[in-house]
């Protein structure tokens, strides 16, 4: 078997944030596969098949990337930002798992890509530079129970936070309660930066004090990096710098 997947990371959103290797395997590839706008971020060209799906099918998109390299195809399942930060990377390994023995003998591949919290951070200034976690807020794919649980123990560990999928039209009362969580437990002023489609056209960054936080700041290209209790701001003229120092 020749075939091959690659997953691969297209980063936030500029060009310029697509690694040499993703770039160097998407001009090798036969076929293309992931969620639509992802897709359409490739450029088209003569023998490259572009396969685009709707959301919430990733396992059924990762059976047929692993189909088609069975048939010795070259494929790149592409995410956006890194493929395993809350991406197609598990989703892949999850078909392998359960699927025929074959797939096990494949070439598989996971190449990183920058992930939006650390494209956002970078932004802001260093709000990520001592321990953080990261969260996704979406409870398609887990109860909001545990959501809830999560970000109680990182306000208690004080971790800052990168809150991924913060806010959706189908589940826009998630994120309420989310803040509210957030508020009640921190009892502090701490920076919240919300970073909306970052390294793209559309790119706004607003540092925000925690009790002024609306969830209307938010939308799913937003990224939302909630500080430490130790996280500082430095005001200046135009946006301020945002960090965390290292030392606890
Ligand atoms: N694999 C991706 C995350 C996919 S989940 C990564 O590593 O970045 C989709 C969520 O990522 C969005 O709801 C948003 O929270 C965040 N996101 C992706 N691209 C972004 C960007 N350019 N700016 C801000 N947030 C982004």
């Amino acid at each position: 078997m020749t075939g091959r997947v690659v997953v691969a990371g297209l980063g936030p959103g500029a060009e310029a944030l697509v690694t040499p290797e993703v770039r160097a395997a998407l001009d090798q590839a036969t076929d293309v596969i992931g969620y639509i706008p992802y897709v359409a971020r490739v450029a088209d060209r003569p023998g490259l098949v572009k396969h685009a799906s709707d959301n919430r099918v990733e396992l059924d998109r990762a059976r047929h990337a692993l189909a088609l390299a069975g048939q010795g195809r070259r494929v790149v399942v592409v995410s956006s930002g890194d493929p395993g930060v809350f991406a197609m990377a598990s989703a892949l390994f999850e078909a392998v798992e359960a699927g025929p023995p074959a797939w096990r003998d494949l070439r598989i591949e996971v190449l990183p890509g920058i992930t939006a919290m650390l494209a956002a951070a970078a932004r802001a200034g260093a709000p990520l530079g001592h321990d953080f976690c990261a969260i996704n807020l979406s409870d398609n794919l887990k109860p909001w129970a545990l959501i809830e649980k999560r970000l109680r123990l990182a306000v208690e560990a004080d971790f800052a936070m990168a809150l991924y999928n913060p806010r959706s039209k189908a589940r826009p009362e998630g994120f309420v309660r989310a803040l509210d969580l957030l508020r009640e437990t921190c009892k502090d002023a701490r920076p919240v930066i919300f970073a909306r489609a970052v390294s793209t056209p559309e790119e706004a960054l607003r540092v925000v004090p925690l009790p002024e936080c609306r969830p209307e700041m938010a939308d799913m290209r937003t990224v939302v990096l909630v500080g430490s209790s130790r996280t500082r701001v430095i005001a200046r003229e135009g946006a301020p710098y945002v960090f965390t120092p290292r030392s606890a």
